[in-house]
């Protein structure tokens, strides 16, 4: 009976996979990957690799993933699946655990750089800061399995704010933000962080979903909101 390794790939520059993870991934039998995976760190690997990028609200694709991964370990030693960012960060690479943990196969995580603070961060924007009135930061989704799709008793009256997985609905997640942020509030929005396609567009909360039509942003894509985008002009950007 093999081990399933949950591995976080990183945020999209392929430099950004930890050591551990690389080494791991050198020796693995079976790959499993997602679509947010930097395509140069699946060449030159040895083991077989398997495509399961998902589409939102693929209820089944989950399953059939749970059950490959179990699969192939009973008929491997080294199995990875290998997911974006960090497999804890709504990758839902709990989930994964759990099921291989409750098949009686053993499971590790190798937690990776989230995109949630890597992907800001390559735009020049430090997710906290004591140069500005931010004393904390909050991690959201814009993506959720029932209701709305911001929950907005997750939505701090102030500090950063970072949204994930909420171009697709950009004018919803700009109505539940002014619900409880100021219109004039500083936005930014990053497109394919960390990587040589990065494109960052920044402006006010009341502008969002006009900036975002207007330039057409696709998935991925992480939106920001706070006063550390000021510091953006005075630090390291890649654009
Ligand atoms: N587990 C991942 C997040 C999975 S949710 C992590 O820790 O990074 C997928 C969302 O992450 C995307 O919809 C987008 O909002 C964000 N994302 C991931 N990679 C990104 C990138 N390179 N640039 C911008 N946003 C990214």
């Amino acid at each position: 009976m093999g081990k399933v390794y949950i591995i976080g790939g990183g945020p999209g520059d392929p430099a950004l996979l930890t050591l551990k993870a690389y080494n791991i991934l050198k020796r693995a039998d079976v790959v499993v990957y997602d679509r947010l995976i930097p395509k140069s760190l699946l060449q030159g690997l040895r083991g077989e690799l398997i495509y399961v990028g998902k589409e939102i609200g693929d209820a089944n694709l989950q399953e059939y993933i749970n059950h490959i991964l179990v699969e192939k370990a009973k008929e491997h030693e080294i199995v990875v699946r290998l997911k974006g960012g960090d497999p804890y960060v709504f990758g839902r690479g709990e989930e994964e655990c759990i099921y291989v943990l409750s098949n009686g196969i053993e499971c590790e995580i190798i937690p990776g750089i989230t995109s949630a603070i890597a992907v800001p961060a390559y735009a020049g924007i430090p997710v906290t800061s004591r140069l500005t009135s931010s004393s904390g930061f909050t991690v959201i989704t814009a993506t959720r399995a029932e209701g709305e799709p911001i929950d907005i008793n997750y939505v701090p009256k102030k500090g950063t704010l970072i949204i994930l997985m909420g171009i697709h609905i950009i004018k919803d997640v700009e109505k539940s933000l002014l619900k409880i942020r100021d219109r004039d509030e500083p936005i930014a929005i990053i497109e394919n962080g960390t990587t040589e396609k990065q494109r960052v567009f920044v402006g006010k909360l009341e502008e969002l979903s006009k900036i975002v039509e207007l330039n057409n942003v696709k998935s991925p894509a992480i939106i920001v909101v706070g006063d550390v985008i000021k510091l953006r002009d005075k630090l390291w950007k890649l654009t």
